[in-house]
């Protein structure tokens, strides 16, 4: 079984000054993530990984780096998933918490629920011990007067299993209270081991509607390959009005991205190789 393992650090601009650090951190984000798969770790731990690297530096929109809001706060959401039981965890409207991601898989794995939101997920988090800032120290001074872009991940790993973690700050001067795509199931992320997974990034709410993942991921078979599912979902997508874009990966391993947006950057692993480009 391959191993197989695709990031994106969100659809929409990046401003050139940053390409060269966008495709770098991308491909950390990668690295961190093999190394996992490498060891025989799951693609719940690659996905993870991959995506709290992401999170931790303030090019992308997603933990530090976060936009703000209406109010000048970040407020972060984020979800994990994996294939196997179709397991979930998500946090949503999260102000406090450094590495969202991994708030998101303490909720899959420590409670009885999938989704806490703002305080309630906030104190969740703190008691198991995860770095709760104040809100302000998660404000990268750019992102006063910036919009970003959200990362995600999804991968296989050797035994089979399929996983997606997605972590966003959302839209630039969104809604105080406004949760998008992201740490909802089938829309933000999608994972279904007989099938693949996939991640989505844009506009959440046309994304929301449209189940973005969800349908991509029912779209696959061993017939029809990842980047094939990719480029013939993106005109359904289309058909919401929304700007945006998904990663995939199926069950043989191959990975896909589409987009219709002017940039959407990733990194994958490409046999003994990291791959990186800013667009398609
Ligand atoms: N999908 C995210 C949201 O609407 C934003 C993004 O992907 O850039 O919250």
């Amino acid at each position: 079984m391959p191993l197989s393992l695709i990031v994106h650090g969100g659809a929409g601009t990046h401003r050139p000054a940053d390409h060269l650090s966008v495709m770098e951190t991308c491909r950390d984000a990668v690295a961190a993530g093999r190394a996992y798969l490498q060891q025989g770790g799951s693609a719940l731990d690659a996905v993870e990984a991959a995506v709290r690297i992401l999170e931790d530096s303030p090019l992308f929109n997603a933990g530090y780096g976060s936009v703000i809001n209406a109010d000048g706060m970040c407020e972060m959401d984020a979800m994990i998933m994996e294939g196997e039981r179709g397991m979930i965890g998500a946090v949503g409207g999260v102000k406090r918490l450094r590495n969202p991601i991994t708030a998101a898989r303490l909720v899959m794995e420590r409670t009885p629920h999938h989704f806490l939101i703002a305080e309630g997920a906030e104190r969740f988090a703190e008691r198991e011990g995860l770095i709760v800032v104040s809100p302000e120290s998660m404000i990268a001074p750019h992102r006063l007067s910036e919009s970003g872009d959200t990362v995600g991940a999804v991968a296989l790993d050797g035994a089979g299993h399929v996983a997606v973690a997605v972590s966003t700050g959302g839209l630039h001067h969104k809604m105080p209270g406004r949760i998008g795509d992201s740490p909802i199931p089938g829309a933000g992320g999608y994972a279904e081991d007989f099938l693949g997974a996939a991640c989505a990034t844009g506009v959440g709410e046309t994304i929301m509607r449209s189940m973005l993942t969800f349908r991509a991921v029912q779209m696959m078979s061993a017939q029809i390959s990842a980047q094939a599912v990719a480029d013939a979902v993106m005109p359904i997508y289309a058909r919401f009005e929304g700007d945006g874009g998904l990663i995939m990966v199926d069950k043989q391993g191959r990975v896909g991205f589409a987009h219709n947006t002017p940039l959407m950057p990733v990194a994958w692993i490409d046999g003994d190789e990291i791959k990186a480009q800013m667009s398609r």
